[in-house]
C-alpha cells in the first residue's frame, strides 16, 4: 500500500477531472427508475476470494459503513452485503495491475478484462500477495476493481485495519482522493499515513473530512 499512498494520489488527482462527468454518468445512468420510485440505486458488490477468508466480514463491514455513510448524507446510492465467489484472480494479474494502476498501464485493462464476466458493479479480489492494495475507479461500462493485500501478515493483520482499508479503497471508488489528516479515513501519500495507522484494539471505521463529505454530495445524487 505504500506506493499506492505515494503515488495513486497523484494519479487519482490526475484521473478526478476526467472521472467527475463519468462518475455522474455511472451513477445516474440507471438510478433514475429508483430515484423516482424513491429507493436509492443499489451497486452489487461480487467478493472473489476463498469461502472463509477472514477479510470477507471486515469487507461487509466496510460496505455496511459505507451505506450508512449515504444515508447520513443524505445519498441515494448504496452497496449491497457483497457476494461472495469462491474464485480467484491469478496473484500475478493482480500484482501487475496493483503496480500499473499507478501510472494507467495497460495491465489494468487486462485485470478489469479479466473480471468482465464477474457479476456486479464492483469486484473486491482478496489477493494471496503482499501487493499494494489499491482501487480501480469508476470508468463508464466497465467494473471497479478493489484489490485487497494478504491479511495474515501485517499491516492487514493488525486489528482494525482491514475494514478500514477496504473502506478506503471505496472511498476511492466512490471518487475520494487522498488527504495529509492521519485521523481521516481517506489519509495517504504523499501524508505519512499507512495502513497500520488503522490499527485499533477497539473497532471502529476512521472519519471523513468536510471536503470528503462535499465531494460525496457533489457525485452521488
Ligand atoms: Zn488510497
Amino acid at each position: 500500500m505504500r506506493r499506492h499512498y505515494r503515488s495513486s494520489s497523484r494519479a487519482f488527482a490526475r484521473l478526478l477531472p476526467a472521472l467527475a462527468p463519468i462518475i455522474a454518468v455511472g451513477a445516474c445512468s440507471d438510478s433514475n427508475a429508483a430515484e423516482r420510485l424513491g429507493a436509492p440505486r443499489v451497486l452489487a458488490v461480487t467478493i472473489l476470494g476463498d469461502a472463509g477468508d477472514p477479510r470477507t466480514p471486515p469487507v461487509r463491514e466496510a460496505l455496511a459503513h459505507w451505506n450508512d455513510e449515504m444515508s447520513r448524507l443524505g445519498r441515494q446510492v448504496r452497496f449491497d452485503s457483497g457476494t461472495v465467489r469462491n474464485d480467484s484472480v491469478p496473484d500475478d494479474i493482480l500484482r501487475d495491475a496493483s503496480n500499473a494502476v499507478l501510472v494507467g498501464g495497460p495491465e489494468v485493462n487486462a485485470l478489469i478484462a479479466k473480471l468482465s464476466s464477474e457479476p456486479g458493479d464492483i469486484v473486491v479480489a482478496l489477493s494471496h500477495t503482499d501487493l499494494i492494495s489499491f482501487s480501480v475507479p469508476w470508468r463508464n461500462g466497465l467494473k471497479d476493481v478493489v484489490g485487497l493485500r494478504r491479511s495474515d501478515i501485517p499491516p492487514l493483520s493488525l486489528p482494525n485495519t482491514v475494514r478500514n482499508v477496504a473502506a478506503h479503497e471505496l472511498g476511492h471508488v466512490l471518487g475520494l482522493p487522498h488527504n495529509s489528516d492521519s485521523t481521516t479515513l481517506m489519509c495517504g501519500r504523499p501524508a505519512p499515513c499507512r495502513p497500520a495507522a488503522f490499527a485499533s484494539t477497539t473497532p471502529r471505521f476512521f472519519p471523513l473530512t468536510p471536503s470528503d463529505e462535499r465531494v460525496i454530495r457533489s457525485r452521488w445524487p
